[in-house]
């Protein structure tokens, strides 16, 4: 495979999801009639995932990612592939009718690979690009299911920090250098006893862990949780800042925010697609605080994608790319 040097300085990336691929559309609903084996859906997942791939190369992106092309809900692509969940049927929850939990029957245990084929042939297509492996976190997981065997939030989420570690063993060991943990349930109870629960998930899942350890959070009032999980055994925290008009920026600064960030400087939210002069004054408004060095400051947007029409979420990222070359030759 050819070897690309990621940019010392102001690395681009994404966050993860992608607007679904109608083949991947296909894919997923076969799979889930249980018309085709979890090989053939894989198989059939894979032009989606390439073309993803390619959007980002075209934009420039130098950390790429699958898109997430074979998830059709982040929480329950891992609650199928676990023992310990029911296999299908949810739990309608009463406060927001759109949402469905998956059931937690037994105890959570690690099957086989979940993330590793598909995260494999991304990297096979990306020419030589480093492509980023997100995988839902314990916490998220823990709040986005329903309960039936633990009665012990604790209990239940070490279990399933016990079985995404063997998840990331599994990727690293395939050559993963970048390995995102996506939290955003966290933001939703923004206390510190919730962030303290996550810390002890987190050091099951990354110790030891040789690859570049993020995690990613976003909106809500993280401000709150700060000084907590700035604890947190992570490389790299991705968070939101577009979209709070980088409300944390102080925050970070009096808490001496020394950790790499992967900084949202495109809101997902948003149809309108930010300027590169946007997008580097957004940038600029980081470095002017003066805690923290280009190197540390990997660009992407706030969040996932996935939401966006694709020629906007492509548009958006081309300028992520263009803003970071720019800025790269002034800092
Ligand atoms: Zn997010």
């Amino acid at each position: 495979m050819r070897s690309y040097e990621v940019p010392r300085k102001f690395p681009t990336t994404v966050v993860g999801s992608y607007p679904k691929i109608a083949q991947a559309d296909r894919a997923i609903k076969l799979r889930k009639s249980g018309q085709i084996s979890e090989l053939e859906f894989r198989e059939l997942v894979k032009p989606a995932i390439r073309e993803v791939v390619e959007d980002h190369l075209w934009a420039g992106i130098d950390i790429v990612s699958d898109g997430e092309q074979a998830r059709d809900d982040m929480v329950v692509y891992f609650a199928e592939r676990l023992r310990g969940y029911s296999s299908g049927g949810w739990v309608r929850v009463f406060d927001n009718e759109y949402f469905k939990k998956p059931i937690v029957l037994g105890k959570i245990e690690w099957i086989e690979p979940m993330a590793v084929d598909l995260w494999s042939y991304a990297s096979s297509v990306s020419s030589g690009r480093p492509v980023k492996v997100t995988l839902t976190g314990p916490y998220t997981m823990l709040e986005w299911s329903f309960d039936l065997h633990y009665r012990d939030r604790k209990e239940l989420m070490m279990d399933l920090a016990r079985a995404i570690r063997k998840e990331v063993e599994k990727l690293v060991a395939a050559g993963a250098k970048y390995v995102q943990i996506d939290e955003p349930a966290l933001s939703t109870k923004p206390f510190k006893e919730e962030a303290d629960m996550l810390k002890e998930a987190l050091d099951v899942v990354f110790r030891g862990i040789e690859a570049k350890r993020i995690i990613h959070i976003c909106y809500g009032r993280i401000e709150k949780i700060l000084p907590y999980i700035l604890e947190y055994p992570v490389d790299q925290f991705d968070l939101e800042m577009k979209n709070s008009n980088f409300r944390l920026l102080p925050y970070l600064k009096e808490y001496g925010y020394n950790k790499e960030i992967g900084c949202g400087v495109v809101d997902v939210h948003s149809f309108q697609v930010e300027s590169v002069r946007e997008i580097k004054e957004s940038v600029e408004k980081l470095m002017r605080e003066g805690f923290i060095g280009p190197e540390k400051v990997y660009l992407d947007p706030d969040c996932g994608l996935k939401r966006l029409p694709r020629e906007i979420a492509r548009a958006k990222l081309k300028n992520i790319a263009e803003a970071a070359r720019q800025l790269r030759e002034e800092w």
